[in-house]
């Protein structure tokens, strides 16, 4: 099983101005690379894959501009490949075609294959390339370690996110006769609501610290663009915005590890929420965004596998607010401002998310005894016909870190 551990890096100013080199040398590699795979498909008719990008660089680009060997050898053959997956993906129909990267708008990052390690005792990393760069530690990596990434935000914080395969197989999900199951409702209020009564405050972090980037936004506008001034000022708003980010990820780790791991539940339900239909909601979609209901599914999907517990994801027209959860009555009235209602049919008073939650939680259990009723079959399909996740055996390598400026924190 392989896992990523994100550590947080303190170089100094000549290893950071290393880092930007090495940052510039694969962003041109791509460049060229792309520009040179685009002309001679249009030309010949021809694709490349990684073994030609390779040679093209050690044969054309490295005599033509010797600088390139700042850079590690073999970060720039991981731009190749990264490349070459990214034209299999465009001709998969999964993509888009691979796009030339703009000095100031793509993602600052370089990966280090091979040579890299994590001193734990002294607090460091070695990046090939750069050296011993002072790092934060903040837990003990287990495994073996694969490859780092190294990236540069914004604000000009820079990470470590380092994979470590540990040697171990994934958890076979065990499933008793009567499983545990616990139904979990998604919304906006409270972030999760669960069917065993646990709730998790949404801590609206984009909300807490709007008034100040609206401030902060509003100064950038009155600088000169390009201006030192400006670039100052757009650097504290990166900043802000990396705060953001990290408070929301922190709570949605913690939030989605007590999910799988402390309900103790066997299976886990969720509702398969049409969340870029959602984005389209003027009204909505800040707050959404503000939620990450995609970042909490996709963290509640590799936890489950990491800890060896079954999805079950509710087709997204399952109405699990409606149905009443104690004698099944269907509510048609029922519209998003009704937080409360009261079953006419057995007098129950429903909290709405609770219900959800609990609704959420019968369909776990009548999916995993392979009775799905009437309900409809998801449309994606890696859920089988019972809305059982499948395909999540299949994802080994799962990497926790994809936002930026956030401390890793599990
Ligand atoms: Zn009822």
């Amino acid at each position: 099983m392989q896992k990523a551990y994100r550590f947080r890096l303190y170089p100094t100013e000549e290893q950071m101005q290393q880092m930007t080199r090495i940052i510039g040398c694969c962003r041109f590699v791509w460049n060229r690379l792309l520009d040179y795979s685009s002309k001679s498909y249009k030309r010949r008719g021809e694709s490349h894959g990684s073994f030609d990008f390779n040679n093209f660089i050690a044969h054309t680009l490295k005599p033509a501009f010797p600088w390139l060997s700042d850079a590690p050898a073999q970060t720039l053959q991981c731009v190749s490949a990264d490349l070459s997956a990214a034209f299999r993906a465009f001709f998969r129909g999964d993509a888009e075609y691979p796009k030339f990267k703009k000095k100031n708008r793509s993602k600052k990052s370089f990966r280090i294959p091979q040579r890299g390690k994590v001193d734990t005792e002294n607090s460091r990393i070695y990046v090939q390339g750069v050296g011993w760069v002072n790092a934060v530690i903040h837990r003990t990596p287990i495994g073996k370690l694969k490859n780092i990434t190294v990236t540069v935000n914004p604000s000009g914080t820079v990470y470590a996110s380092c994979l470590f395969e540990d040697g171990k197989d994934l958890p076979v999900p065990a499933l008793p006769d009567k499983p545990k199951v616990l139904g979990v409702d998604l919304n906006l209020d409270r972030l999760a609501v669960c069917s065993d009564g646990t709730d998790y405050e949404n801590p609206r972090a984009l909300k807490q610290h709007e008034r100040r980037l609206k401030h902060l936004q509003r100064m950038l506008s009155k600088k000169k663009k390009g201006s030192e001034n400006w670039k100052k000022q757009k650097a504290e708003i990166a900043g802000l915005q990396e705060k953001i980010a990290s408070i929301r990820k922190d709570r949605i780790n913690w939030m989605t590890k007590c999910i799988v791991c402390k309900s103790q539940a066997d299976a886990i339900a969720i509702e398969n929420l049409n969340v870029s239909g959602m984005m389209r909601n003027d009204k909505l979609s800040k707050h959404i965004q503000d939620a990450s209901f995609h970042e909490i599914r996709r963290q509640i999907e590799y936890k489950c596998l990491w800890y060896g517990k079954t999805l079950v994801i509710a087709d997204r027209f399952y109405a699990s607010s409606r149905i009443c959860s104690a004698c099944g009555w269907h509510n048609d009235r029922l519209t998003l401002r009704d937080r409360e209602w009261e079953c006419p049919v057995c007098h129950t008073k429903h909290d709405r998310d609770r219900n959800a939650a609990l609704n959420l939680e019968s369909f776990g259990l009548k999916a995993l005894a392979r009775d799905a009723g009437e309900v409809k079959p998801p449309e994606k399909p890696s859920v089988d016909e019972h809305g059982v996740c499948t395909h999540l055996r299949s994802k080994v390598s799962v990497n926790e870190e994809r936002t930026p400026g956030c401390p890793g924190s599990l």
